[in-house]
């Protein structure tokens, strides 16, 4: 099994993302904090097959964001995105 074959869109984070922000993450424009790459979330590469969900950036496949769940908690860790536009 490829890498490739495993990737979903952004799009697929929508529903996990949506226990943590109060607004559509899918179009949130991401910024990758490893090459610069500015993007909405909906386009970066989604790994949901982890024990937790992985999405990567688009253009250097750096972990931008990982979700996961343990028992009576739910973890996010944003270290690879430089910053996220949330709008006003
Ligand atoms: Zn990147």
């Amino acid at each position: 099994m490829t890498p490739e074959s495993r990737r979903l869109d952004g799009n697929a984070a929508a529903g996990q993302l949506a226990d943590v922000f109060v607004f559509d993450a899918t179009v949130v424009m991401t910024r990758c904090s490893t090459c610069g790459t500015e993007a909405p979330l909906g386009q970066y590469h989604v790994y949901a097959d982890a024990p937790g969900m992985i999405v990567r950036c688009p253009s250097c496949e750096k972990v931008v964001m990982r979700v996961a769940q343990t028992p009576g908690h739910k973890w996010l860790d944003m270290g690879g995105a430089a910053t996220l536009d949330i709008g006003n």
